[in-house]
C-alpha cells in the first residue's frame, strides 16, 4: 500500500458521513444519497456459495446491489459491506468491462428470484480486481469502521489513522 493510496482513501472517507455510533444501514444510505444511486443490501446466507469474502457488487442501470454473506458476525458483515462500498467510492469499477456470467447462471436466478438478471450490467467480485485494489477496499473498510466508532476499544489505532498527520 503506497502512501498515495492511503491519502486517497482518507480523503474519500473524510467526505463521507460515517455514523457515530456506527450504523451499517445508515452509512450505506448516506453513501447512496451522495452517489445519487440507491444501494440495496442483499444477504445471501451460505446458500449457493455465491458470496466471496469480498461480497459481490451488482451494477445496474439506476442502482447498485451489494450481496453479502449474513451467516457470520455483525463485525464481518460490516467489513464485507464497507469493503464493497470502498470499491464504489474509490471508483474501482471504472476499469472493468461488463461481465454478467454470475447473474446469467441459472443458480443465481434460484438464489435471488427478486433480481432480474437482465437488469444487471456487470458483476464485480474479488477475482475481478487486482490485489492492489483489493487492499485499497480492505483498508477503506477498516478505516471507515474505526472512524465510525465501530472499534472504539482500539483508540490507539484510531489516533494513528486520524489524528496524527
Ligand atoms: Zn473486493
Amino acid at each position: 500500500m503506497t502512501g498515495t493510496s492511503v491519502r486517497r482513501i482518507k480523503k474519500a472517507i473524510a467526505q463521507l458521513p460515517v455514523p457515530d455510533p456506527w450504523d451499517r444501514r445508515r452509512f450505506v444510505e448516506s453513501v447512496a444519497e451522495m452517489r445519487g444511486r440507491p444501494i440495496t443490501l442483499l444477504p445471501v446466507g451460505m446458500r449457493g456459495g455465491l458470496a466471496s469474502p469480498c461480497g459481490l457488487w451488482l451494477v445496474r442501470e439506476h442502482d447498485d446491489v451489494i450481496i453479502y454473506e449474513d451467516a457470520t458476525s455483525e463485525y464481518h458483515m460490516d467489513q464485507i459491506v464497507c469493503h464493497e462500498i470502498g470499491h464504489m467510492v474509490l471508483g474501482h469499477d471504472r476499469t472493468q468491462s461488463s461481465d454478467t456470467r454470475v447473474t446469467s447462471d441459472p443458480m443465481f436466478r434460484s438464489v435471488f428470484p427478486d433480481i432480474d438478471p437482465l437488469t444487471v450490467r456487470t458483476v464485480l467480485g474479488r477475482s475481478d480486481y487486482g490485489n492492489a485494489l483489493e487492499r485499497e477496499a480492505e483498508m477503506f473498510a477498516t478505516m471507515v469502521m474505526v472512524s465510525g466508532g465501530r472499534e472504539q476499544r482500539d483508540q490507539n489505532f484510531r489516533n494513528v489513522l486520524f489524528k496524527r498527520q
